[in-house]
Formats: structure tokens, sequence, C-alpha cells
């Protein structure tokens, strides 16, 4: 009999009324012979809520291992209140279910807290056992819980992670991403009304595409899918249970039969830019810049080195998120006599917009026609990188959805 997964998002129980709804997708399923473990978020904005009220209740130490810890108690309890609604409106269905927090399914995390890494599951924690004799696990997600016996949570949008681990865990058939979009598109349905649903997409793709800011599915739940071969879906829980809803499978590229040059254009306004102008032109230099910004967990991500006008003098730009753009000016500003630059400049009003597609390992004139389409809209590009597929460009925020609106006809994605 088949083992399903289900996850459902924020919007997809965000009050009685749509939990009920999702209550009788399940029970439509159970209905169908599947044995269920299903994974909720808690209610939209609900998160948003706690993390706000956990940062009021710190005041100033808002960061570090004395806030980070007690931060996971608190946003995990958005879960923890979905979990045991839903668990009740089946059991009024007349369905077995019961909820598991993440340390009940003993779900171990390492590498501290806000945005915890999955190790595995402990084997003795009846959750496999329990979905077998079929009774509906519904797990609270996001959350897990450290080696010490703490409450740990996955960085924001972690309960898709949550639902690929146990997917793998309990050797599920498949796993289905409830959200309130029908699919993956191929961009922000939000700002592209022309946008399309995917029928499929290959792993590697989403994985660039969640990375690249297609908040759609957690990067990490794309990672490990792909690692664990979890076929997911990606569907809408707002249509009647028994509707027609396909949604998007994420799936090995050999499944693809007609693989498109580009299939997604996406977005990511968190970013900064950091400018280190008149550094010495010298073997280590680099070395030395990018191991203090690793040490203090400065994500690193685009970076151009050029001549500097000065003899021997060079510039480095590099790009991050927004959040850790305030450590990396902190940090350089305190090693500007290690590093030897002359100033630095910082800014936030940057955005990173990015075509993806597995066709681009076999077609030329992908960068041509991006840059192109870019320029016939006036839009300046500041920084570059690519990968085997994908291109990305650095350019001033307040272009972004021009730019993604362009590259999306360019690349002849619109809807007829
Ligand atoms: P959930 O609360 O169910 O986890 P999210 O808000 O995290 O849902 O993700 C769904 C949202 O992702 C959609 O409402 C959509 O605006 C956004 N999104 C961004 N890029 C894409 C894309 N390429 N395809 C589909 N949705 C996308
Ligand atoms: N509730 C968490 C968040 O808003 C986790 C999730 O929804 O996936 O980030
Ligand atoms: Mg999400």
């Amino acid at each position: 009999m088949a083992r399903s997964v289900l996850k459902f998002g924020g919007t997809s129980v965000a009050d009685l009324e749509r939990i009920s709804h999702v209550a009788d997708i399940v029970a439509y399923r159970a209905a169908r012979g599947e044995k269920l473990a299903v994974i909720v978020s808690a209610m939209s904005g609900e998160t948003n809520k706690l993390v706000e009220l956990a940062r009021g209740a710190a005041g100033e130490h808002v960061t570090g291992p004395d806030f980070n810890d007690e931060y996971d108690v608190v946003v995990a309890s958005g879960e923890q209140v979905t979990s045991g609604l839903l668990a009740l409106s089946l059991r009024k269905r007349g369905l077995k279910a019961r909820s598991w927090l993440g340390w009940q399914m003993q779900m171990n995390t390492r590498e501290g807290h806000g945005a915890a890494r999955i190790d595995g599951f402990a084997e003795d924690s009846g959750l496999s056992e329990a979905v077998e004799a079929g009774e509906v696990a519904v797990i609270a997600g996001f959350q897990g819980v450290t080696s010490e016996g703490r409450v740990s949570t996955l960085g924001r949008g972690g309960s898709d992670t949550t639902a690929v681990a146990v997917a793998a865990a309990l050797n599920a058939d498949q796993c289905d991403i409830y959200t309130d979009v029908d699919g993956v598109y191929t961009t922000d349905p939000r700002i592209v009304p022309q946008a399309q649903r995917l029928e499929k997409v290959s792993y590697e793709e989403m994985l660039e595409m969640a990375s690249l800011g297609a908040k759609v599915l957690q990067t990490r739940s794309v990672e490990l899918a792909m690692n664990h071969q979890v076929p997911v879906r990606v569907l809408s829980s707002f249509p009647a249970p028994d509707a027609d809803n396909p949604g998007t499978w994420v799936c090995s590229e050999d499944e693809i039969v007609e693989k498109q040059i580009v299939n997604g254009v996406t977005y990511s306004r968190d970013e900064a830019k950091v400018t280190l102008y008149g550094l010495e032109d010298k073997p280590g230099v680099s070395a030395r810049l990018f191991a203090l910004m690793a040490r203090e967990g400065v994500n690193v991500d685009m970076i151009v080195q050029a001549n500097a006008r000065g003899p021997e003098r060079a510039n480095i730009v590099f790009t991050c998120t927004s959040a850790d753009s305030q450590k990396a000016e902190q940090v350089l500003l305190g090693s500007k006599d290690i590093l030897n630059f002359e100033s630095m400049d910082v800014t936030r009003d940057v955005a990173k917009v990015s075509v993806i597609g597995v066709g681009m390992k076999s077609h030329t004139g992908v960068a041509e026609t991006m840059f192109e389409a870019l320029y016939q809209k006036n839009i300046n590009i500041d920084v570059i990188s690519t990968s085997e597929i994908k291109i990305s460009v650095l350019i001033d925020a307040d272009y972004t959805e021009l730019a993604v609106r362009a590259l999306h006809t360019a690349f002849d994605l619109d809807a007829t």
C-alpha cells in the first residue's frame, strides 16, 4: 500500500476553515488506502509574529547563542498548534490520528539553532509503526531536537525540509507539498501573471530556482529530495479533494523528455553588495579576506576582482544577504589595517535576477539573449555570475520586476 507524505504550508492552515479543508483532503487520501504522514506549518503570519515577540523580549541581545536557543522554543510553537488542530479535525472525521512534535519523532539536528540541519531520525520513536498501522501522523514541521535535547528549528520555510526528510525516512512513494499556488511556475506568478506552471522540473533546476529566490520550496528540501531521490510534487491545497490537481513534479532530469533552454526566472531582493577599494594586488589577499568572511559565517555569493587605478592595487566586489552584510561591514572595518584596503562601500539597494535551465548545458547564446533583454529596458548590470545551468546578474533593486518580466518574455516563457 502506498505511503505518502503530505505537507501543508501556512496559507493552507491559516484558520479553522482551511484546516477543515485540509482534513478533507487527508481523509480523501486515507480513504484511497494511502498510509499518511502529514506535515504542517504554522498558520500564515504566525511565525513572523513569534519572531517579533522573541526579538522584543530579547532587546539588545538579538543575536548569538544567548538568543538562538530560546528563539527556537518560541518560533517552533506555531507548528505545535496546527499539528494538534489538524489531528483533532481528523479525529472528528473518524480517522485515527495523532500529533508528533520534533522531539517526539526524534528528528535529530546539528549545527545549532535558528537554521539547524537534520542529522536523522531515531529508529525507536514509533512513527513508522504508527503510520504502518494506519494512523495518520500529523507532524509539526520546521522543528527538531538537538543532541542536548533542546528544541531546534530549520530556518524559514523549513517545513518543506521536514516533509522531504520524513518522506526519505519512511521510504514514502511520494512527497506532496500542498501550497497556495498550483505548482512551480516559470517565475513568481505574483509578479508575472503570464507565468506558466511547469509540468516537471528537474531537481537540479529546482535547486537553483529555490536558492536563487523562488521561495516555493526551501532549498534544503530540494537538496534532500535530490540526494534521496524522493519524488516531490508541488500542488495547490485549495481545490476540492477529488479535483484534477496535477501540480508540478520535481524529478530526475532523465524523466523530462522536452528540455527547455530556460525554464525559470527568479529574483532575490535580499542582497547586498560590498566593494573594497584599493586592496594590495598580491597573492593571499583574497584568501585572507574570504577566510575572514567564512569565519564570521558570512555566506559570500558573487565575487569580482578588478585592477584598481593605482599601481598594484585591486578592487574586490562581493555579494551576500543583506542580513549578513551588517556583520561583514563591521568585521571589515575592524580589520581595515590587516586587510590593508583604502575604502569600502556597502549597498543594499540591489537585487539578483537569474535565468535557469538545464538546456543551457548544450545551448549557446543564453547570456546574449539575457543581456540584450536587459539592455532594451535600459537596466544596468552590476555583477554577473554563471554556473552550468544558470546566469545571475546583480542590478538596481528598483528594476527587479521590470527585469524579471523582460527576461520572462525574452526566453518565450509567457503564456499565450
Ligand atoms: P507555503 O506557506 O505553502 O510554504 P510559500 O509562501 O512558502 O508557501 O511558497 C509559495 C509562494 O511561492 C507562492 O505564493 C509564490 O508567490 C511564491 N513563488 C515564488 N516563485 C515561485 C515559482 N517559481 N513558482 C511558484 N511559486 C513561486
Ligand atoms: N512556519 C515556518 C516559517 O514560516 C516554517 C514553514 O512555514 O515552512 O518559516
Ligand atoms: Mg514555504
